[in-house]
């Protein structure tokens, strides 16, 4: 136990860097546009920092993920209405929210675990409204990056598949206890409509993720083994040339050439 006189020893192990100030807080859950019709999922509420203000706009439901037993046992005793789930939000079930209606998803996350979350989230709940998540400055920008930049890579190319992401504003360190050594930044999720979203979602990872691992070689290298005709004409179609490195692709240019290659795991 890290308790001493019931404060709250940080767990470097999950990320825990406590927000303290309640202008950014309340600007992050502003940013869900929060509505008393809403059902509001938390991840990671930590010392309840947003969980407060969500609570405040008296959302229909509202649930909390939260993996360290000591703050949820306390979270549970500030709070009773709320649902607190002591589980680790990387093996939570997020197929499962399908049937409990839209909701809304937001969370100050931890940085070991904010790409791989974010990436299943954006993927995985059907029912997503609109999440906003604070994470590493850097990863906001791989999130928010355009073809061609340096910070755009396979999880831009795939979350960008399921939802418009928008860079809100940057955060520094000094407004968490205990500092984080680097700055962090707030992103905003708006879901495409279902039909927009890839058919085959296993093959498209595949894809994005052979492709980025080799982000410095030309498509035409990298696809050798897999070129046909179709591919030959998808280039043409797209005007893009075979020597064009994997980070010029467009993340609706990933999914196109998805539908004309199929990748086997390895
Ligand atoms: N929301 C609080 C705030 O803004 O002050 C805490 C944010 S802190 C950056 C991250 C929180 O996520 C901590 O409460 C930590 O215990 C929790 N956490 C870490 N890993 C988790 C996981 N895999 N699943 C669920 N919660 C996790």
């Amino acid at each position: 136990m890290t308790e001493s006189n019931n404060v709250h020893r940080a767990k470097k192990s999950l990320g825990q860097n406590f927000l303290q100030d309640q202008n950014i807080c309340r600007r992050i859950v502003e940013a869900i546009a929060p509505q008393k019709s809403d059902f509001i999922i938390e991840i990671g509420p930590g010392q309840g920092a947003l969980t407060s203000f969500i609570k405040s706009n008296n959302p229909t439901k509202f649930m909390v993920l939260e993996l360290d037993d000591e703050l949820a046992s306390r979270l549970e005793s500030k709070y009773p209405d709320i649902e607190v789930v002591r589980t680790d939000a990387l093996k939570y079930s997020w197929e499962s929210l399908a049937h409990l209606g839209p909701c809304k998803i937001i969370g100050n996350l931890p940085y070991n675990v904010g790409s791989k979350l974010i990436w299943d989230i954006v993927s995985q709940v059907t029912s997503l409204q609109h999440a906003v998540f604070m994470v590493q400055h850097e990863v906001a920008l791989r999130l928010t990056a355009t073809p061609g930049n340096k910070a755009y890579g396979g999880l831009t190319a795939w979350v960008n598949n399921f939802a418009n992401t928008r860079y809100l504003f940057k955060v520094p360190p000094t407004v968490f206890r205990p500092r984080p050594k680097v700055d962090s930044a707030v992103v905003s999720f708006t879901p495409l409509p279902r039909s927009q979203w890839p058919a085959n979602p296993t093959n498209l990872s595949l894809l994005i993720k052979m492709l980025f691992q080799k982000r410095r070689k030309q498509l035409s290298t990298i696809l050798k083994k897999h070129w046909s005709e179709e591919v030959d004409l998808w280039f043409e179609n797209e005007k893009v040339k075979p020597e064009a490195r994997p980070e010029t692709l467009t993340p609706q240019q990933f999914l196109g050439l998805s539908q004309c290659v199929c990748i086997k795991k390895s």
